[in-house]
């Protein structure tokens, strides 16, 4: 039986938002044809300097999922009020919600241009978690 997977899904590990993440996927149709890959901040921690053993990890599991899974899709999972981005922007950008919004998509985009350098044909969608479950859509 050939399975057709999708996308690696890129997420943080705030356990405030585990439970909406499989739901969301599921009502994308997307149950069973993505991979995981969870990490404290999501693709703030893989795009940043701080943590670089932390964004070859990422890499590494990426080149996996792409070769083992086919997966064409990067499906970026990443959350308001999150501690990660509260190092990264500042505790009083975090509580704004439009300039948390905003460094989230500068975010977005240098992850999007880090990646498309070494793979050109592969997709993104972004979220944005809100505590409370909701999910926006951000384009990059
Ligand atoms: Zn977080």
């Amino acid at each position: 039986m050939s399975v057709k997977y999708e996308a690696m899904v890129v997420t943080c590990i705030d356990p405030r938002c585990q439970k909406f993440i499989p739901i969301f996927l599921k009502e994308k149709n997307l149950e069973d044809k993505y991979s995981l890959f969870s990490i404290a901040g999501g693709t703030l921690a893989v795009t940043g300097d701080s943590y670089k053993n932390w964004k070859q990890t990422f890499l590494d599991n990426l080149k996996i999922t792409i070769t083992n899974h086919k997966i064409h899709k990067i499906i970026v999972i990443n959350h308001r009020d999150c501690l990660m981005a509260k190092e990264m922007f500042g505790d009083d950008c975090v509580s704004n919600e439009e300039c948390e919004t905003n460094s989230h998509h500068r975010i977005n985009e240098l992850f999007q241009n880090q990646i498309s350098k070494i793979y050109p044909d592969i997709k993104f969608e972004y979220y944005l978690l809100s505590i409370d479950g909701k999910f926006l859509n951000m384009k990059a």
